[in-house]
């Protein structure tokens, strides 16, 4: 299995154009050591040439145009890219959809409940059912792995994360199964895993363990602290309110990637105020003493 990170930070992408946060003003001075990221996304594939994208950015252009992989030029019009899976209805996950309508039909695999989000809130999917028939609606049961037709040896096992739907959303308050999920990506060629989950809000033995079978893991790195956003004054909100469970300290996401011995551990989704994204920081520091991985736009992995 091929993995290539298009895109590494969270919502507003690194620097985001409105903030001057030590990072956001950093990087783009260039007064720190840093490399600026775009919002999070990623392809995965079996044999290089056919992609499927897991959640569509906002940058998705941009994205597309520094992954040469993804244009095998086989014909006037063609892509590598064949199916978007969402893992919810965040808008930094799903507006990338709109800039892909010159490829409908597009082929999308969501749950119900995010496909409820992308014909009412954000009607993605009526609008572009102008374009060439639009985009084709796959269903994931949240319980039940799946397959896509031209990837024989990748199976898609969706885990159901407690989070909530987006603020735009019609059942923003009220829950549900299925707003946002995990995967487990097996590649049955060469038996190898991935655990994908860019937005995880808890660790629970059930994930420990999935982790652990895994032989990459792939998560959630929003925050160093659960008070970042306060402590830089970007926002009111903690971690765990939006979410994503912070890095550090007790009951952080480190101290549990560090029990795991058996899989390459990456930090995706990474918020423009994470002091991680400095790589002259104490913090990027220790999670390379750890054999933590932090992602950026255009790394590889392969399985
Ligand atoms: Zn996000
Ligand atoms: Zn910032």
């Amino acid at each position: 299995m091929y993995i290539y990170v298009l895109g590494s930070a969270a919502g507003g992408g690194f620097p985001q154009w409105n903030c001057n946060c030590p990072n956001c003003h950093g990087v783009r001075t260039g007064t720190i050591n840093a490399k600026p990221r775009t919002q999070s996304s990623i392809a995965v594939s079996e044999n290089g040439v056919d992609w499927i994208l897991l959640n569509a950015s906002p940058d998705i252009r941009q994205q597309l145009f520094e992954f040469k992989a993804a244009q095998p030029a086989r014909k006037l019009r063609d892509t590598g890219i064949t199916s978007v899976i969402l893992m919810d209805s965040q808008l930094d996950h799903t507006t990338g959809l709109l800039t892909l309508r010159e490829g409908c039909p597009m082929n999308v695999w969501c749950t119900e409940m995010v496909h409820q989000d992308l014909t009412s809130g954000f009607p993605v999917f009526n609008m572009l059912k102008h374009w060439n028939g639009g985009l084709q609606y796959h269903e994931i049961n949240p319980k039940q792995a799946f397959k896509i037709d031209g990837f024989e040896s990748l199976e898609f096992i969706p885990l159901i994360i407690k989070s909530a739907a987006p603020p735009y959303s019609p059942h923003r308050n009220d829950p549900h199964d299925g707003d946002n999920i995990a995967l487990i990506i097996k590649d049955h060629k060469t038996q190898k895993q991935l655990f994908y989950a860019p937005g995880l809000g808890k660790i629970d033995d059930q994930i420990m363990q999935i982790m652990q079978s895994s032989d990459c893991v792939m998560i959630d790195g929003t925050l160093w602290t659960d008070d970042e956003m306060q402590q830089t004054g970007v926002g009111k909100k903690t971690g765990r309110e939006m979410g994503h469970l912070y890095i550090s300290g007790e009951g952080g996401s480190l101290s549990y990637l560090n029990q795991l011995s058996t899989p390459k551990k990456v930090l995706i989704h990474i918020n423009n105020t994470n002091p991680i994204l400095n790589e002259n920081s104490s913090q990027f520091a220790e999670l390379k003493a750890n054999n933590v991985e932090v992602a950026y736009d255009g790394m590889q992995i392969e399985l």
